[in-house]
Order: C-alpha cells, then structure tokens, then sequence
C-alpha cells in the first residue's frame, strides 16, 4: 500500500512540477521562480517526508493541532514549514518559532500577537496577508480595498516581516472567472509593491491550488498550494 502511495507521490511530483515549468515559460519566468508549497493536512508525515527527498521545498499545515502533533517527524533540514489555514489570535504562541512564515494574516490583531509571541521567542516570523477576494461572507481574509490600510498598520511591528499576498478564489467551475480573481490579486499585489513601503517585501504572490495553479501562475502567482493533486484524495476520517 504505502509503495504504491509513494509511487503515486512521485509521480505527481514530477507531473506537477512540469506543469509549474510550462506555466512559468508562458510568462516569461522559469521553474525556479515559482515556489511549489504542498498543503499537508490529513497526510502522514512519512508521505510528506518521501515528498521532501524528492526535491519538495515548502510544506504548509492548516491546523495547529495537526501541525504540533507532527511538528518532532517533519525533515525541516531543507524545507520550509508554513502555516496556510485560519489562525485563532490564542493559538499563535503555540507555532511561532515553529514555523518561517504564516499566510493567514487578516487582522491587525493578529499581526500584533505574532509579532508578540516572535519578540519571546526572539524570531522573526514572514507573513503573507489573505485577500478575500470574493468578499465571501463565511471566509478569512481581508477585502481587496482593506489590504493596504491593513499592510500600513501592521508593517513596523517587531519581528515579523509583511512578505506578500496570499488569496483563496471563491469555488468555480469556470477557469475564465476563477482567473478574473487571480488577476485582481495580481494587479493589488502590484499596486502595494509599487508603494516601496519599508518594512515591506512583496516577494510572495500565493494562490493557486490543485484545479488551478497553472492558471494562477499565468496570473502572477510565484507560489502555488497543492494538496491533493500531488498526495491524492484526502481521508478526513484518519
Ligand atoms: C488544502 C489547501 C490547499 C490545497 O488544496 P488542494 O485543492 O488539495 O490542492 C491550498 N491552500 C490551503 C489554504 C489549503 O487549506
């Protein structure tokens, strides 16, 4: 079972790294500028392991319970451990120092508690702001027109760094309207880089996942999220 799963992981892997290389030749830009950050949730950390020695540069975790109960297995030698999922202000203590970069910032509030809990533990740790770019009622992130207000407010907290933008579109079956989203993230990401704000390194542009990353990196995007497509269906009930 496991051989073949890793099989499988491998396979994907190299799949999805050609398809990233393609993406990236459209716009001019080559492999090595666009990061393949693998989302990890329900998958066992040996899978995710095999996934690192195969080149995998970047994993992100959703939950902080998950995350903390492989936190000892990870092989972090030469990966870089990101969180990506909605982060309660009271959770923060238990992964700053853990990880190099949160992608869920949507609050002042909860880039004063990171930047709290890093000047502790004396680290400095990177955050991407969420754009809701929906405006979708249930969903983290910011609205487009709050990110840069919420970016100038947050930008010369101690110890963290605002690295860029990060976005989940709303659920479509259709790419055009899905690659509409990319585009307006795309075109904020530039707006606030043209700002040169200090304190601020737009360097991350992160959206895109398994049903659309190629079309996010024709987009803009330089860092892509991919879950399922490079590990399979996930089993929730694990
Ligand atoms: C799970 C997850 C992904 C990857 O989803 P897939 O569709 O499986 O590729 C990307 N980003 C976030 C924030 C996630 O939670």
């Amino acid at each position: 079972m496991m051989e073949k799963l890793l099989r499988d992981v491998e396979y994907n892997y190299n799949l999805i790294n050609e398809r990233i290389s393609e993406a990236a030749q459209k716009v001019g830009k080559s492999r090595e500028d666009i990061k393949f950050l693998a989302a990890t949730k329900t998958v066992d950390v040996q899978v995710i392991n095999y996934a690192v020695s195969l080149g995998l540069e970047y994993i992100g975790e959703n939950k902080v319970q998950e995350l903390l109960s492989k936190y000892d297995d990870y092989n972090l030698d030469k990966c870089s451990l990101q969180f990506i999922g909605h982060l309660q202000s009271n959770k923060v203590k238990q992964i700053v120092g853990k990880v190099d970069l949160i992608q869920s910032v949507d609050s002042v509030k909860l880039a004063k508690e990171i930047s709290k809990q890093s000047i502790n533990k004396n680290v400095n740790t990177k955050i991407l702001v969420e754009v809701n770019i929906g405006r979708e009622e249930n969903k983290s992130g910011v609205l487009p027109e709050s990110t840069y207000e919420l970016i100038d407010e947050i930008k010369d907290f101690d110890n963290i760094s605002v690295s860029g933008l990060m976005t989940i579109p709303p659920i479509s079956e259709n790419s055009q309207e899905i690659s509409e989203y990319f585009n307006k993230v795309n075109k904020l990401f530039i707006d606030i880089s043209d700002k040169k704000l200090d304190n601020v390194s737009m360097d991350i542009l992160s959206m895109g996942m398994s049903s659309d990353y190629y079309e996010a990196i024709l987009m803009g995007a330089n860092m892509v999220r991919v879950g399922s497509s490079l590990f399979g269906a996930r089993d929730y009930t694990k």
